[in-house]
């Protein structure tokens, strides 16, 4: 019997039987819905809304989150349940019964499929301007289409082979990228075009590796794409990020797969070149974190010398109360996880089921904050990743007698937009920023002539 150490919360370290822990990674999508033998205890009416819904949204879950983070005796409110099994709410009304009216007719896969891509084009696939605006062209003229470069210091990199992940979120903002419509994705650069890119780019300090999920890639894979940044001529590349869940939805990627002691190994030579190397930890719950595979997983990550970060949207029905996210920065600092941003959740998919109102989401920052120390007082937020940049909603407060929202870029596209505090009315049901109007009566936010002016100009 194989057996490992991990790190137990109440226990310290306890000796466990690998046989126990999945080390075998095993997958279900739309067409193995029927046999996850957990739902079978769910009346048929709700498997047919799950099919209907993942039509046109992305599905895909892993045994390990099925077996080890989804409580099965409180479905459907189970928040890692919401996060991960479609719920016939996360379509709007007119687009599910549009699809659940063709698919009770038993319609040919053809007709499914091509009413699917008509339904998912309602659904804004491709928020703030991704595919149009951040784009680098390289200089040979070539559109460079598996690369953003937004904001100057700062390029992302989706690999092809990254463009899944272990289990999807119900919310994701990148659910176009998974469901096979060329035109709505986002398709892949190979490396050496990241690698020219990066070379012709010497005020770039930051690459971010994302996707899907990098970790989703063989060690290999990874090592092709990040040890030539170690060679002198990629010197200006200070930092790499790479932006994952795998340390929750399937924490074996750094314990016991395969290829995991290499994968260790690569990040720790990284760190030993010099870089400044980030795994961007993507976490939504407490209870996501609270396995004893998920701390092992950390404790090794940690081993090589890399810096774990964390960041997540709130969200409806999954962690939209102060104390769900109090306790889940309080578990990350123990653990040694450095909290970065708390997330809006994007104006895509399945948003009308997730959003909450700007005013909410504030207040639970404030009120998870007030329970920490400084040390999980780190995260900023909550954030609006919006096609100007990235706008932080720091409070709300009065000022002259009128009630405003109190916001600032934390990034933006023209780099002196950033850290300047700006105003606006306060709206108790605002969700994002096209819903926000400038305060004190003033016609337009300070910025706003420069970005529109940078829209006509593409
Ligand atoms: C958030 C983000 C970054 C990184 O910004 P930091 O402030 O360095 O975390 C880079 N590019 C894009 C498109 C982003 O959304
Ligand atoms: S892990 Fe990230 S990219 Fe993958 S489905 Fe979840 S939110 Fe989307």
């Amino acid at each position: 019997m194989n057996q490992i150490s991990v790190l137990d919360e109440s226990r310290g370290d306890v000796v466990i039987s690998t046989d126990s822990i999945l080390p075998q990674f095993k997958v279900y999508t739309l067409k193995d819905i029927d046999r996850i033998v957990q739902l079978q205890a769910l009346p048929e009416s709700v498997l047919f809304e799950m099919k209907v819904v993942s039509s046109i949204l992305p599905f895909r879950v892993n045994q390990y989150v099925i077996e080890n983070l989804i409580d099965w005796s409180n479905v459907p409110d189970d928040p890692l349940y919401q996060l991960t099994f479609p719920q016939k709410d996360m379509l709007p009304p007119h687009v599910y019964q549009q699809m659940a009216q063709l698919m009770q007719q038993n319609a040919p896969r053809a007709e499914i499929q091509s009413l699917a891509s008509a339904l998912r084009r309602e659904l804004n696939p491709q928020p703030s301007g991704q595919l149009e605006m951040n784009v680098p062209v390289a200089s040979d003229g070539k559109r460079l289409n598996g690369l953003q470069h937004k904001y100057r210091e700062t390029v992302l990199f989706f690999p092809t082979q990254g463009q899944t992940c272990h289990t999807y979120c119900t919310f994701c903002f990148r659910w176009a990228q998974f469901v096979g419509d060329e035109e709505l994705r986002m398709a892949s650069t190979d490396t050496s075009e990241l690698h020219k890119y990066l070379l012709e780019q010497p005020g770039v300090t930051d690459l971010l590796v994302t996707g899907g999920d990098p970790m989703v890639m063989k060690t290999r894979h990874l090592a092709a794409l990040l040890k030539p940044l170690t060679e002198p001529a990629f010197d200006h590349i200070r930092t790499i990020r790479i932006g994952t869940k795998a340390l929750t939805f399937w924490p074996q990627r750094f314990v016991s797969d395969s290829d995991s002691a290499e994968l260790l190994e690569l990040l720790s030579q990284l760190v030993k070149a010099g870089k400044h190397v980030a795994v961007m930890a993507h976490f939504n719950h407490w209870r996501e974190i609270d396995s004893p595979m998920a701390g092992r997983a950390i404790a090794l990550l940690r081993q090589t010398g890399v810096e774990i970060r964390s960041q997540g949207p709130v969200l409806a029905h999954i962690n939209d109360s102060p104390d769900v996210w109090a306790k889940s920065w309080a578990m990350q600092v123990k653990a040694g996880v450095i909290p970065y941003y708390m997330f809006v959740e994007r104006d895509t998919g399945a948003r009308q089921y997730f959003e909450i109102p700007l005013a909410r989401a504030v207040t639970i920052y404030r009120e998870a904050v007030k329970q920490l120390s400084g040390l999980g007082r780190t995260a900023r937020g909550p954030v609006m990743s919006a096609s100007p940049g990235k706008v932080e909603v720091q409070g709300v407060t009065e000022i002259n007698g009128e009630k405003v929202f109190v916001l600032r870029f934390l990034q933006s596209r023209n780099p002196d937009w950033s850290y300047r505090p700006f105003f606006a009315q306060y709206c108790e049901k605002a969700t994002w920023l096209d819903q926000l109007k400038p305060a004190f009566g003033e016609q337009e936010f300070f910025f706003e002539r420069e970005y529109n002016a940078m829209q006509s100009r593409r």
